[in-house]
């Protein structure tokens, strides 16, 4: 079985073509047309010299699966051709890439700018872990661009970024930041889990790693975590080096959810962001909602810069709730078509407040200092029919009404539907 499958015909296809085709470009056993799942721990050799090479790096192969399994490195191939990278590295989560990525390129005396605004896992290695181990780390306002620049322009190793923003839907412009980060010399991280590979492609716009939290819209069906890293060969051969040493590995089952799940990935997003922006557009003329984030609106503060390194604005939508958790607390429970779930970018629409979701890690003044209101409810928008979702949006509304004002809710709720 060839394991560095040939990308030879793909140079030319679409983002779709690639999903379903990347890395999937050979011969398995029995002509199965689908990639084996190879659970073996190790692979076993009769010529030592054969299996020294191997182990060397010298001639093709594998010898143990914390350093590399066969299914595993067709989820890489995948990955690699969506985001058009030399390379990739699979994880067992996001946060096992992403911890993995900074622990490579960061080290004692080191420093790491990034935004306040980062997933809350992220934010917690900022926060409590690399401190500990030597490393400066500098969060700046995510909105604040020139406080950005003079950050990186006093030096460091990495810059991390990630855009959008979860759950507020910020965005960072990427070629600014990344200019800055290349007057120093810092190694310029992103995470692309909200915009996926369909929307935004971070290398070509200059950044050097690109990481995915396969765990969302990649493997798209909320039934495995992964994780995935995409660079150039010579920065993933550390990263690379890394994983065989923490061991934060995919297990191969993961890895052919992952890939399964990848190959719908271009039709899923095209139904999940139609959708998105009709459930936006809607909450915008809702009284009980007191703010919408959506990049794709252009309200939206950040909307050029999204226009200009965006080529869809994702289905993440976020909004805050007028009344606070006590309107959270009737709006969610009345949806039919919605796992209330910390979840993401699955098929199945997701709603979560972030005090559950996104920001379960910290405390309520971490979370009132990050700017993250209690009345903050996102919705992952799911493949269901737009016009369901948006009913049932709007009975869940009519619902909260009648429960707040039940004398003047007749009219709402007529007005409404
Ligand atoms: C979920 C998520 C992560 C963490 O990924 P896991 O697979 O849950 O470990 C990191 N970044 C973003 C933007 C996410 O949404």
């Amino acid at each position: 079985m060839n394991n560095k499958p040939d990308s030879t015909g793909l140079d030319n296809a679409g983002a779709g073509t690639r999903a379903v085709w990347g890395g999937e470009q050979v011969r398995h056993p029995y002509n199965a047309t689908q990639t084996p799942i190879v659970a073996s721990a190790a692979y076993g050799y009769d010529d030592i010299d054969v299996w020294y090479d191997v182990a060397l790096g010298k001639a093709p192969g594998f010898i143990y699966s914390r350093m590399s399994n066969p299914t595993v490195e067709t989820l890489e191939a995948k990955i690699r051709e969506l985001e058009m990278a030399e390379s990739a590295v699979a994880f067992s989560s996001g946060m096992a890439a992403i911890s993995s990525v900074l622990y490579t390129f960061l080290a004692h005396g080191d420093r790491v700018v990034s935004t306040k605004d980062s997933y809350g896992g992220t934010n917690k290695i900022f926060e409590e872990f690399l401190p500990r181990t030597g490393v400066a780390v500098t969060l700046c306002e995510t909105f604040d661009h020139d406080d950005l620049e003079r950050e990186i322009a006093k030096g460091c190793q990495v810059l991390y970024l990630e855009t959008p923003t979860n759950p507020t839907l910020k965005i960072l412009d990427i070629p600014r930041l990344v200019a800055a980060a290349k007057r120093v010399g810092a190694v310029v991280v992103a995470d692309n889990t909200f915009a996926t590979p369909l929307n935004q492609s971070p290398l070509a716009l200059g950044v050097d790693v690109v990481i995915h939290s396969a765990t969302k819209f990649l493997s798209g069906h909320g039934d495995v975590l992964g994780g995935l890293v995409c660079g150039s060969e010579a920065l993933m051969a550390q990263v690379r080096h890394y994983r065989e040493i923490n061991g934060a590995s995919l297990d191969p089952f993961s890895a052919y959810l992952i890939i399964r799940g990848m190959k719908t990935l271009a039709l899923r997003m095209r139904q999940q962001q139609h959708s998105a922006r009709a459930l936006a557009e809607f909450l915008c003329t809702e009284p009980l909602v007191e703010a919408v984030n959506y990049p794709g609106l252009p309200s939206h503060p950040n909307h050029a810069v999204a226009c200009a390194q965006m080529s869809g604005f994702g289905a993440i939508v976020s909004f805050v709730l007028v009344g606070g958790m006590d309107t959270v607390k009737l709006l969610l429970p009345r949806l039919r078509f919605a796992h209330c779930a910390g979840n993401l970018g699955a098929v199945e629409t997701i709603y979560g407040p972030a005090r559950t979701t996104s920001h379960v890690e910290n405390t309520l003044e971490e979370r009132q200092a990050l700017g993250i209101s209690e009345g903050l409810v996102r919705v992952s928008v799911g493949i269901e029919d737009t016009d369901d979702l948006l009913d049932d949006l709007k009975q869940a509304f009519a619902f909260v009404k009648k429960t707040l004002n039940p004398q003047l809710n007749e009219v709402h709720v007529e007005t409404a539907n």
